[in-house]
């Protein structure tokens, strides 16, 4: 099974070396055969091919099992015609990958200023407030003037129903609770659709509590109390800030993990940025890319009914969860670990504590 890794900018190229060291590990523990492929997007793809990300890649990513991407400096890319692509914009558009699911829980041993809880956002990935994947061609952002912009925003029944179906199925797993977020007093006509397609799907999920929230109102229930809820489902944009938060409050940024899907392809990616204030530092938090590796892993056993898989992304879980219990972290958790050391750490707590 090959596996396209892309170390992406900043503190890209150290998380993905210290998930890189956890991969070998679960691979070799559960006999997985795993292939790992390098190559390059954003800037080190820019200085060496002209562009961050390019054609030939996205068929070494189709022809992947899976890819890990780490996180890019996509901020500073601003000019298609120059070869400024963001990666994830390409491989999320280009692969059709429509759910992006990113989990936040608390951790015994790292309180949490708000109580304790296990949620997970699924954030349709496709439309939305991003006008960069909004179109067939071109951009749904347009300077009308010099002194005018206007931004398009795009909500389809077909993209709305199949992210609500991946929602219900995921809450089928869990909780069996289902919260729509949106914000249809003032977007009454696409987030009307968006809610009105979450509700016809789940009418063939009975046994699924569902209600709904403004997305304002939502920040404040989650902080007020995060344990309310169990699968968020909500539209491109509001998925993207609402799991920053879920993230901090979780314990850090660093441990914001997500997997992107379509039917035939998945993508590991850490939910938050390249942080450029703490990169090259040996001090970011690799477990975000590292457990994103795990929701691909798990993805790809539901996906290919492989035992292994599934117990290789069981172990990950399990041995992060042991690694913050006694602190063999980074320091934004707490630890006094560096990055490089956190992921030697995990490895070989996979080897030597979880049973196979
Ligand atoms: P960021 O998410 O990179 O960082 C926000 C804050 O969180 C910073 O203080 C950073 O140090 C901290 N942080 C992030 N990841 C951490 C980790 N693993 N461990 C410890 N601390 C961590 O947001 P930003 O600074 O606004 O963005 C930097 C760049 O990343 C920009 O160019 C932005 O466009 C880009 N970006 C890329 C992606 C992506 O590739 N998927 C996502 C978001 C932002």
């Amino acid at each position: 099974m090959r596996i396209l890794v892309l170390p992406g900018d900043g503190i890209g190229p150290e998380i993905t070396a210290a998930t890189l060291e956890v991969l070998h590990g679960v691979s070799a523990r559960f006999g997985l055969d795993l292939e790992l492929i390098e190559d390059v997007v954003g800037h080190a793809s820019l200085a060496r091919h002209g562009a961050t990300v390019r054609e030939e890649l996205l068929s070494k990513a189709a022809d992947s099992a899976g890819i890990i991407l780490g996180p890019t400096a996509t901020f500073e890319f601003k000019d298609a015609a120059r070869g400024e692509i963001n990666p994830s914009m390409y491989f999320r558009k280009r692969l059709d990958l429509f759910a992006n699911i990113r989990p936040s829980r608390t951790y015994p041993n790292l309180p949490s200023p708000i109580g304790d809880f296990d949620l997970v956002i699924a954030r349709e990935n496709t439309e939305g407030f991003y006008a960069d994947r909004n179109m067939a061609e071109g951009n749904a952002e347009i300077l009308v003037t010099p002194e005018v912009a206007i931004s398009l925003r795009r909500i389809t029944r077909a993209a709305s129903d199949r992210i609500a179906r991946a929602a219900f199925e995921l809450a089928m797993t869990r909780r069996k609770r289902v919260t729509i977020v949106h914000k249809a007093n003032v977007l009454k006509v696409t987030d009307g659709l968006f809610i009105d397609s979450c509700q016809r799907i789940a009418a063939d999920y009975p046994d699924v509590t569902v209600d709904a929230e403004l997305i304002d109102a939502m920040v404040a229930h989650i902080v007020r109390k995060p344990s309310r809820f169990d699968v968020i489902l909500t539209t491109n944009m509001y998925g993207d800030i609402l799991s920053d938060l879920t993230a901090e409050l979780a314990g850090s940024l660093g441990l914001g993990a997500s997997v992107n899907h379509g039917i035939d392809h998945g993508m590991a990616q850490a939910s938050h940025g390249s942080a450029p204030d703490i990169a090259g530092k040996d001090i970011a938090n690799p477990f975000s890319l590292i457990l994103s590796t795990g929701l691909l892993l798990g993805w790809l056993g539901l996906k290919h009914a492989s035992t292994p898989l599934m117990a290789a992304a069981k172990a990950i879980d399990i041995a992060v969860e042991g690694a913050v219990a006694e602190g063999e972290t980074t320091r934004d958790i707490g630890g006094t670990f560096g990055t490089a050391d956190v992921g030697r750490r995990l490895a070989r707590r996979i080897s030597a504590t979880v049973p196979a």
